[in-house]
């Protein structure tokens, strides 16, 4: 793995390209969801439920079949990928077809149609530009939607110049120009055309397939046969719920109001001849989806529409691209569906996964991915071990305890070259990574003498974690005189720390035992009026997104409901509060948004303080991670702080072109790798204000 992902890195026109088609692929959703005026909350609630419905529900699946028997077509169930194959090899006997064309070919990617053909002497011909270009190129798909995302046009006339045996020049037209030449005899001549199916109806066993170049309907119409090869989450049971699915897969995949080829398909229709003469045959796939319903871990997986927009955002597939994040099925999704579909050995791309949780944020489904990903490296960990820098990490509340203790010791240690180098031979922490300095005195120990107020406006438990009790324990002070200031009685709860790196490395047993921990003390304090209030992004995503899932009952989500982002919990009496700037407000303050905020409240409270503080404030983003990813970017090698530093690269360059005299981010972690990325120091936005009457 290490060494893929060093070869990615390496090749930064590729990595270039990728980037960029992201960003438009999310531009693009972006802008027709506004366009289209969509109600996103309600068309997510209403995808997801329809969704829900087709992959729980088998019967929807026996009474499509039955449909389209009755309209003459013939269906075969295949409960493996290899029993699907045996279908088409089957078919193209019984037809004497010595190749086939084909359309839509996720699915059939699945099951290696194409290589269980060719094992028998049948080739399969890809129609699809893209789809092709990999077949030409003998690679895998590396995106959903896009399979050739990762070639450059150079690269393509290259490949169909020396494929073809004549001169093809870089410019889309030429390039399409000669695959169309090439094509088209091959629609004519083909005696089986095979393609997916986005979409199957059981009310009238009809398909849907939608494509963009209309090849498709070449695929369907001109050979005497058709299959379709569709998987049984897939079905739905009305026309309405199709009708929704179908604006759900173009507004998400492509960010087009309507795809430009929507097929309906429900029987074969005369071409001359006889029209009993033209079949139709659907094979529906289950190869490991029944297994998935019956996981309550991973059934949620079933729901996915393949629209890509997960890919789109992730981080660590933007710099590595599918060929190394994905078996089959490459990015976000294409983890637990691998690892369930094709087995555990194939999904050790899921260390790739740095649970930044954006995945989640931009799924129309509302599918957990990060939570399925964590199952899915549990179960690796399980089989295969967990590194010594994931151990470490693991551990990093024991080890800022006891450098707390012996805080100039450990800072002196921390900063000599050869113990970095030490510490990353035994241990596997970067050398290069800046690390925090540790206080003498934590923040606890800093306010056990303090004065009590009286909450005129409420009670505050403020959750410190990590970097505030141990590394900077003036962030919390300033924190908590401002609570103070606004009217809260303000105490910190005697909680352990989030535990996010137990969530990131797949050791969830853990992760629960300390949610479990944090919450019985939480609870009884938001039982007494207290709200839940935190510096850290990444404490209040784990105390509101991720303990409801560690822990069964009512108490996490009424925890998590009660939890805040200090900016979040503050807004509500900012007005009374003397707010003055700490620094030149001349200047604008480059503002970076962590992954973890974006789920909660995006950055906007924090900037807003900022605002009223009189400064500038412009938000400097990729629309992705930063790269550190909490602890991921401090572990040394490929796998870590390379990676980190190399998805990091674009956001870096957003900040030099910025001009921003400034830069602020509420992240401890994203503060770390803004400041070794940019080499300057980085700010909390805690730090750029005063309150007047203090010092
Ligand atoms: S998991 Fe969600 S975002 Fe990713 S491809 Fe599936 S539906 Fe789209
Ligand atoms: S959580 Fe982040 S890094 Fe992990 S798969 Fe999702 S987008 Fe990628």
């Amino acid at each position: 793995m290490a060494t893929e992902v060093r070869r990615s890195i390496e090749e930064p026109e590729r990595v270039g390209k990728l980037w960029e088609a992201m960003e438009r692929g999310r531009a693009n959703r972006a802008a027709t969801i506004e366009k289209a005026g969509l109600d996103l909350p309600a068309f997510r609630d209403r995808v997801r439920s329809i969704k829900e419905t087709a992959a729980q529900d088998p019967t929807i699946a026996e009474a499509f079949a039955e449909a389209v028997r009755t309209n003459g077509g013939r269906v075969f169930f295949a409960a493996t990928g290899r029993e699907a194959v045996q279908y088409l090899l089957d078919v193209c006997r019984a037809n004497g077809a010595e190749f086939l064309v084909k359309s839509k070919s996720l699915t059939s990617e699945e099951i290696e149609l194409n290589q269980g053909l060719a094992a028998e002497g049948i080739r399969a011909i890809e129609t699809d530009l893209g789809e092709l270009l990999c077949q030409v190129a003998g690679e895998k798909p590396s995106h959903l939607v896009f399979p050739a995302i990762h070639m450059t046009s150079d690269r393509i006339a290259r490949m169909l110049t020396e494929a073809y045996g004549e001169p093809i020049a870089p410019e889309p037209s030429s390039i399409l120009s000669a695959v169309r030449a090439r094509l088209r005899p091959q629609f004519l001549d083909a005696k089986v055309g095979v393609t997916g199916a986005n979409i199957g109806v059981a009310e009238t066993g009809s398909i849907v397939v939608e494509t963009n170049e209309g090849n498709g309907r070449l695929v369907t119409s001109v050979p005497r046969v058709h299959v379709a090869l569709i998987g049984l989450e897939k079905i739905v049971r009305r026309w309405e719920d199709a009708a929704d699915l179908v604006r759900g897969h173009a507004i998400s995949a492509t960010g087009q109001r309507m795809t430009v080829y929507v097929s309906l398909l429900s029987r074969r229709l005369p071409v001359g001849g006889d029209p009993a003469d033209r079949e139709f045959h659907v094979v529906i796939l289950d190869n490991g989806r029944t297994r998935m319903r019956a996981d309550p871990s991973f059934r949620d997986a079933l729901n996915c529409i393949r629209c890509g927009a997960c890919m789109n955002v992730c981080p660590t597939y933007g710099v590595t691209g599918g060929h190394v994040f994905g078996h089959i099925y490459p990015g976000p999704i294409g983890i637990p569906w691998t690892a369930k579909v094709h087995g555990l050995e194939e999904a050790s791309f899921a260390h790739l996964c740095v649970s930044c949780g954006l995945c989640h944020e931009i799924c129309p489904v509302d599918i957990d991915i990060p939570w399925m990903i964590a199952k899915v490296k549990e179960q690796d960990v399980e089989v295969h071990g967990q590194p010594t820098a994931e151990r470490f990490f693991m551990a990093s509340e024991a080890f800022a305890k006891v450098a707390c203790l012996a805080a100039p010791l450990a800072n002196g240690f921390l900063r000599t070259g050869p113990a970095r180098i030490l510490m990353e031979r035994i241990l596997g922490v970067d050398r290069r990574r800046t690390l925090p300095p540790f206080a003498r005195r934590t923040l606890r120990s800093r306010v056990r003498n303090r004065r009590a107020t009286e909450g005129r406006v409420g009670k505050v438990a403020f959750f410190p974690d990590l970097y505030a009790e141990y590394n900077n324990p003036d962030l919390g002070l300033k924190a908590i005189e401002i609570l103070e200031r606004l009217g809260y009685a303000v105490l910190i709860p005697n909680v352990r720390w989030s535990g996010m790196p137990y969530v990131s490395y797949g050791q969830l047993g853990k992760a629960s035992a300390l949610a479990a921990v944090n919450l019985r003390v939480l609870g009884p304090l938001v039982d007494q009026g207290y709200d839940i209030v935190s510096t850290e992004p990444t404490a209040v995503y784990m105390l509101r997104k991720v303990y409801p899932k560690l822990v069964e009952g009512d108490l996490a989500t009424t925890v998590g409901t009660h939890s805040y982002g200090f900016f979040e919990f503050i807004e509500r009496g900012i007005a009374g509060l003397p707010l003055r700037p700490s620094r030149d407000v001349a200047g604008v303050v480059g503002f970076h948004i962590p992954c973890h905020d974006r789920a909660l409240s995006s950055g906007a409270p924090a900037m807003r303080f900022l605002e009223r503080a009189s400064y500038r404030v412009r938000v400097v983003e990729t629309g992705t991670c930063c790269g550190i990813a909490g602890t991921f970017g401090m572990k040394s090698g490929w796998l870590g702080y390379e990676l980190s530093m190399a998805v990091g690269e674009k956001l870096f360059e957003q900040f030099r072109q910025s001009g921003c005299d400034l830069v602020a981010t509420e992240s401890s972690v994203c503060t770390l790798q803004l400041g070794d990325g940019l080499g300057r120091t980085i700010l909390h936005p805690l730090d750029l204000v005063r309150l007047e009457g203090t010092g």
